[in-house]
Formats: structure tokens, sequence, C-alpha cells
């Protein structure tokens, strides 16, 4: 199965080789979807874990022992029909294919079930029209025609 969590580094951790010991000592791999961990200082990491759920639960336990702080409600894209221009700007930087732009409306849908919420799209936007929420912004397979 997996998870997706979001991972907050103290400073003292940002120096181990998280996705490492997750793999060799739990047998859980780690795909970061986004990362923001600068040396010495604190960070945020967005990792899906794929494993057991024996294991993947262990290494939740292991990782909160090194300090971590996880969060298991990443949030959900949302996106500002108001700000929204349909430029597709955000669609080129999504690497899952969860905002899309077609024929023949060209304006933009976004598909909830693909987004893997790494937050790329969100400085991408020059209109700041998608920010990171605990609710539902555009549902699931909606557009705006
Ligand atoms: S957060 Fe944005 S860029 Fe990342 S997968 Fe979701 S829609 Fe795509
Ligand atoms: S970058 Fe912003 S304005 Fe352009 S399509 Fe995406 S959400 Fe809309």
């Amino acid at each position: 199965m997996k998870r997706r969590l979001t991972l907050h580094f103290p400073r003292e951790a940002v120096h181990q080789p998280i996705t490492y010991r997750l793999a060799v000592d739990f047998d859980v791999a780690a795909k970061i979807l986004r990362a923001q961990v600068a040396p010495n200082q604190s960070g945020t990491m967005v990792v899906e874990l794929s494993g057991d759920i024996d294991e993947l639960n262990a290494a939740e336990a292991w990782l909160e022992r090194q300090g971590l702080g996880i969060n298991r409600e990443p949030g959900q894209i949302q996106i500002d029909p108001e700000r929204c221009v349909d430029c597709g700007i955000c669609s080129s930087v999504c690497p899952s294919g969860a905002l899309v732009f077609e024929a023949p409306t060209w304006a933009l849908r976004f598909e909830a079930q693909h987004c893997l919420v790494c937050e790329q799209c969100i400085p991408s936007c020059p209109f700041e029209a998608i920010s990171l929420g605990m609710s539902l912004g555009m549902a699931p397979g909606l557009d705006r025609r």
C-alpha cells in the first residue's frame, strides 16, 4: 500500500539519510514528491511511502523517534476560479497530469484523483490562483466549461 506524508525535519535531523534507512531497515520505498530542506535548517518533505502496512507503521514510528513531525493529511490543492485565467502554466509543471488542458475549451480541469500534493503548481501560477487547503477545491473531474 501507499501512504502520503508531509515530514517536518528539525534542524538536528536534516542530515539523516531518511530514504536510505526506510529502504534498508523497513523495506519501505520513499518517493520524494517535494522537498525544502536546507543544510543546518529545518525543512519539509512530502513523500509517498510504499510497503506493507506493518512496515509502514514501523517506519512512521521510527521517523517520529528521530524527532520528525508527521502530517498525515497533506491537504488538497484548491484552484480559485475567480483568479484563474486558463493560461496553462501550472499544467506544464504538474508531474502527474492532474492539471489538464484539452481542446476544444482549453479551460483548466483539475483531476484531484491524480494529484500527488507535491505543491509544484502553487508557485507556478502568476495569478496566485492555486493554494493548499484542507477542504476540496474544484471537485475531481469537474471543469468550468
Ligand atoms: S500539487 Fe499541483 S503540480 Fe503537484 S500533482 Fe497536484 S496539481 Fe500537479
Ligand atoms: S497557472 Fe494559474 S491562472 Fe494559469 S491555468 Fe494554472 S491556475 Fe489558472
